[in-house]
């Protein structure tokens, strides 16, 4: 996840590249260049008088200090069709510093509205996907930052029935001094992207520029520069059969081309998930109906006055390690983003990590070291983590910053005051059948709800759906109480976490931590409220101790739901019966290749299973949903979305020979 930000220098007040022993600019020239070699030979402000399309969709190859993007926000915001939304995907191997990033845009004072934006949506530099939606005066662009190769983050994002790009920038350093990226090899990724009438343009007129891209399916043309400069190419890519497409290790999690004729969904469930989803979805430009079983909104699992957005840590640069940072990263700026708008309940103090013992602490220490992401957290002796936190510490913690508490009701309700959702309390779903291409979602009166695209958010209740009762969902008791103030509590200028975690506010304190399988039924609150304070001695003796347990303010306990595998489960939901016909083999040799492309109940998918961290998981889980059934570019690579895939469980069972009753 490491990698190398932008070595600049600034000669003569102008940024230079040392990683490229060149310029990142003229001086005086930067923006009109941008004009004439992007925005106008790709005809942005022609095409968008006469969309042809929902989404319009830029990427860039090149993306330094944003400039093009910038413009082409700007421009957009002039003359941007009614209803459609700009999809700006860009990547970068060598992103700029916050710090530089900020210098060099100032160099732009035209451009200040639409730069201070970007600096506050600016990703911290690790690499992989990083989707932002920014805000210039009501309207709304995403942008997806691909921070790594350009031509390996590309294929990573490479889906079958994904989206495809309008109009391309190539403008990175020069070929000459920078050979790796304008190869061959990303000229023909940029064609897979692509489709008939996508352009292209860049500055470079150089002629192994213009092999490539014509040996790729696009039809390139020398055009004038800017300026002073003779040429530059343009193109526009043609129909080519046969295009090689990055290999696919696991077709059986290709997802399936997603039913757009609508632009409606319904979703089952309002607690986190479900609210996440049904708002991602709107963003898109979306209509979306949610139904929920209770009088009210978030009064399950979702209920709690307060919880922890926290980073999930996993050894190992796999796909559970890359979902856990980047949904942490994710769900901070989104929250950030709502808090701005809306009445959100959100609380900065950030995080101090106790961990139980050397052992775990040795292992989280390399993990985060690992990442490499200055401003992530810090190592803190004990006696700078007591300084910090306002009460004794024992012992080294890891700090973050970011570390956010809210309030999930809140939150819930901030998502759905988006015009484009409705909610309908007291609807318990209890049957969907697919009958002339629609859902019909019934209660147990009858008929409530149809719909093509229904997202199944309803949590481990999900198991009473004959469509997806086959899943292996868990369900864990976990309790939060609240604590008047003690003396001591009321120092605490931190959430500390650990065995237990500890959220403090003006008003109150609140402790959790507790998780209990089975024994719940035999467990007051009382007693667990006491095995909350136990675990919390065990992260802090005088915290636990100044508490008095018959003193608390209230004690809540309710079911979280996860899966076996830790991760949630967000995608498609198959068609079991003709999967189990189409996968058999693996039971036989569990080793078979996965060659065949799983079958699916059209238009239906699910989102449920987020344990513990739903606050850091349902944003980036919803968001990659809705990118999957709005056919837009995703904010996380195909191995996080097949480690996801809700068919990993059948295909589990299968290689194990655990054959679904
Ligand atoms: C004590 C405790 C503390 C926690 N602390 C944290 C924390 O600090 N940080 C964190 O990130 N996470 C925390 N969690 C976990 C988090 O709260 C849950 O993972 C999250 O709320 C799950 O959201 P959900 O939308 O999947 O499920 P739910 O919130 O349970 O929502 C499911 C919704 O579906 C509705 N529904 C069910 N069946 C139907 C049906 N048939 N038709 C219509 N509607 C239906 C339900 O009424 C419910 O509203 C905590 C959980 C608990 C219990």
């Amino acid at each position: 996840m490491k990698l190398k930000p932008a070595r600049l220098q600034w000669r003569k007040g102008m940024p230079f590249s040392l990683d490229y022993d060149d310029i990142y600019y003229a001086e005086g020239s930067a923006l009109p260049e941008s004009e004439h070699v992007f925005l106008q030979a790709n005809r942005l402000q022609q095409r968008w008088q006469k969309p042809d399309s929902d989404y319009f969709t830029i990427g860039e190859c090149g993306f330094g200090a944003g400039l093009n993007f910038l413009n082409t926000c700007s421009l957009w915001c002039q003359h941007k069709p009614a209803t459609a939304r700009l999809h700006y995907l860009a990547c970068e191997l060598h992103p700029l510093r916050a710090e530089d990033l900020e210098r060099l845009l100032a160099q732009f004072p035209e451009l200040a509205d639409y730069s201070s934006q970007l600096q506050k949506a600016y990703p911290p530099l690790c690499s992989g996907t990083h989707q932002r939606r920014l805000n210039f005066s009501g309207h709304q662009v995403q942008l997806t930052l691909l921070f790594g190769d350009a031509n390996r983050t590309l294929q990573r994002l490479y889906r079958k029935n994904g989206f495809r790009v309008d109009a391309w920038y190539l403008d990175g350093f020069s070929p000459r001094c920078n050979p790796q990226m304008w190869t061959e090899e990303l000229c023909r990724t940029l064609a897979i992207f692509s489709r008939p009438g996508t352009s292209l343009s860049t500055y470079s007129a150089a002629g192994g520029v213009r092999k490539a891209l014509d040996s790729a399916g696009f039809q390139s043309q020398r055009i004038k520069g800017f300026g002073k400069k003779r040429h530059m190419l343009s193109a526009e890519f043609q129909a080519v059969e046969n295009l090689p497409t990055p290999p696919v290790t696991n077709a059986c999690f290709i997802p399936p081309p997603a039913i757009q004729d609508e632009r409606q969904a319904v979703v089952i469930g309002a607690g986190l998930a479900g609210c996440a989803t049904a708002y991602a979805l709107a963003e898109q430009g979306w209509q979306v109906c949610v139904l929920e079983r209770e009088a009210s909104i978030a009064s399950m699992a979702s209920g709690n006055k307060r919880g922890i957005v926290d980073c999930k840590l996993s050894a190992g640069h796999d796909a559970s390690a890359e979902f856990y940072l980047h949904s942490y990263l994710y769900s901070i700026s989104l929250y950030q983003n709502l808090a701005e708008k809306s009445a959100l309940d959100l609380l900065q103090p950030g995080l101090l990590y106790l961990a139980a013992d050397p052992g775990e602490r040795d292992r989280r220490h390399k993990i985060l070291a690992s990442y490499g992401i200055e401003h992530l957290s810090q190592s803190l002796s004990a006696e700078h983590a007591t300084a910090l936190s306002g009460i004794k510490l024992e012992d080294t913690t890891q700090y973050f910053p970011d570390a956010i508490s809210l309030n999930p009701v809140s939150l819930c309700k901030a998502y759905l005051q988006h015009p484009a959702i409705t909610l309908q309390n007291n609807q318990e779903v209890i049957r969907l059948t697919h009958e002339n291409a629609s859902w019909h979602i019934s209660d147990c009166k009858g008929l409530i709800s149809r719909s093509k695209t229904v997202i199944i958010a309803n949590s481990q209740d999900a198991l009473h759906l004959q469509q997806s009762k086959h899943y292996p969902l868990l369900s864990n008791y976990g309790q939060l109480d609240e604590y008047p103030h003690s003396l001591e509590s009321r120092k605490l200028a931190h959430m500390l976490s650990g065995r237990a975690y500890v959220i403090p506010t003006d008003e109150s304190v609140l402790i959790g931590g507790l998780t209990l399988a089975d024994q719940f039924e035999k467990m007051t609150l009382d007693q667990g409220a006491k095995q909350n304070l136990a675990l919390l001695a065990r992260v802090n003796e005088n915290l636990a101790d100044s508490l008095d347990i018959n003193n608390r303010i209230s004690s809540r306990a309710a079911l979280r739901c996860s899966s076996p595998d830790y991760l949630p489960l967000v995608g498609p939901v198959e068609n079991t019966a003709l999967c189990l016909e189409l996968f058999k083999g693996l039971s036989r040799n569990a080793r078979q290749p996965l060659v065949e492309e799983a079958v699916y109940q059209p238009g239906l998918y699910i989102n449920v299973a987020h344990g513990s961290n739903a606050l850091s998981f349902t944003p980036y889980a919803a968001a990659y949903l809705s990118a999957l059934i709005t056919e837009t570019p995703a904010p996380c690579s195909n191995r996080v979305a097949d480690a996801l895939h809700p068919l990993r469980f059948l295909i589990r069972d299968l290689k194990k020979q655990r054959l679904p009753a």
